[in-house]
């Protein structure tokens, strides 16, 4: 496998990139943007522009063997279809071309001109075709909670938790992208034990602060993905907000686990940050005790120092962040749910997505649902404007930022953020 190059922290970029910019030239994420003139097509953000690939690879300035249409498309599949040696030195050459020491595009501003975009011309879409949607429920705090509050505080983990990076097949069908605004969907509630069940909106609309990876080609049906080869299969991350109806799940979950109170919609943020990207800021995991099956047994870090925060917005209100989290509170890292996902010979696709599950920290600051702030709605959280919320209102908006930070590089995600919208 070739080296990583395009991560050096000292290299500066000739387009002016903002100090706190999400976007570095040490991120340069992937995701699908039109503007006005143009159809979609796979792009790179870099500061507050989007480099239009396509029209890169058009103007010969790649030469890495990948056919200059798998950059014209709706989706990254067809890219993130090379696999990882070649998405990697796509990057790599992308970080070289815009290093403000090399001046072969620079200099040449009528294709500076076609290449590079302002961000607030361009429109970006759901950057990934997914296939098949696999949520998993990797952090132990939040497992804790849920099996506190519904179930026993002395018994909060069930048996299989600490063996299993316990999951369920998602829908992929409602994955939406950043902007989108959903419905509050409606269906079967029973908020009294001694009466038949009633149908209507969810009362208890809830977010879930959760990260997702998609994947390159997996296995062949039959075969499975070692833990220690799980991360060349994995191409990158986005935010991802795994909208849930807390009284809907709550009646519909046994014995086959989560249905519509989930598949309604997930959100998503657009720009898709290369693992790559993510090297400098593996961590180390918690600890692993009991000590896993020899499958999923790992050395190193595996786990990725991730800062995340959430806000709610009211409807012409000021933004209060609700909480804030970290990815490295994960039980299980990502090679783990991925080994784990095909040691049955599950066959894992190109552009598969693979969420986390609700990241909780240990404490309420840091808990990943409104389900843990307001503890089932015991203890609610005021709002700025001097409001309270136990789950999310109509009117509401939700957003999901995250980024790492280490030696002065920050490499950013954007963000996730939905409008809540009435019933239908
Ligand atoms: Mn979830």
């Amino acid at each position: 496998m070739i080296k990583i190059t395009a991560n050096n922290p000292d290299r500066k970029s000739w387009i002016e990139v903002n100090e706190e910019s999400d976007f570095p030239i040490q991120n340069l994420p992937f995701g699908i943007f039109s503007t006005a003139k143009k159809g979609k097509r796979v792009g790179v953000a870099l500061g507050d522009s989007v480099i239009d690939v396509y029209q890169l690879a058009k103007e010969g300035y790649l030469d890495e063997g990948i056919d200059v249409e798998a950059y014209n498309r709706t989706f990254l599949n067809d890219f993130m279809a090379y696999g990882k040696e070649m998405t990697r030195k796509v990057r790599n050459r992308i970080a070289d071309i815009f290093d403000a020491e090399n001046g072969e595009l620079r200099d040449i501003s009528a294709d500076v001109a076609k290449i590079v975009h302002e961000k607030v011309e361009c429109t970006m879409h759901l950057p990934v075709q997914v296939g098949d949607y696999t949520d998993f429920y990797s952090s132990k705090e939040h497992a804790t909670n849920v099996g506190t509050m519904f179930r026993d505080p002395d018994n909060a983990l069930l048996p299989n938790w600490l063996h299993i990076p316990v999951g369920y097949h998602g829908r992929s069908s409602s994955i939406v992208v950043s902007g989108t605004s959903i419905h509050r969907p409606k269906g079967q509630q029973k908020p009294d034990e001694e009466k038949p069940p009633v149908f209507g909106p969810c009362k208890l609309l809830d977010f879930e602060l959760e990260m997702a990876f998609v994947t390159h080609n997996g296995n062949a049906m039959g075969d499975q993905i070692p833990v220690d080869q799980s991360d060349n299969h994995i191409f990158g991350m986005c935010l991802f907000n795994d909208w849930s109806a807390r009284d809907i799940q709550k009646w519909e979950y046994v014995p086959l686990g989560p249905f519509l109170a989930k598949s309604f919609a997930s959100s998503i943020s657009p720009w898709i940050v290369t693992l790559d990207a993510l090297e400098p800021f593996r961590c180390d995991g918690p600890p692993q005790n009991p000590e896993p099956l020899p499958y999923l047994k790992q050395s190193g870090k595996n786990n990725f120092d991730i800062e995340l925060e959430v806000g709610i917005t009211p409807p012409g209100s000021e933004e209060t962040i609700v909480t804030n989290s970290n990815f490295k509170y994960m039980y299980w890292s990502m090679a783990q749910q991925l080994a784990h996902h095909s040691v049955n010979g599950c066959n894992i696709r190109c552009g598969d997505m693979m969420a986390s599950g609700t990241i909780s920290g240990p404490d309420r600051a840091s808990y990943g649902s409104m389900l843990e702030i307001s503890w089932k709605g015991t203890n609610p959280i005021e709002m700025k404007d001097g409001s309270q919320r136990k789950f999310i209102q109509d009117g509401d908006t939700v957003t999901m930022r995250g980024c790492s930070r280490v030696n002065g590089v920050k490499i950013g995600f954007g963000e996730v953020k939905t409008e809540v919208l009435p019933a239908k």
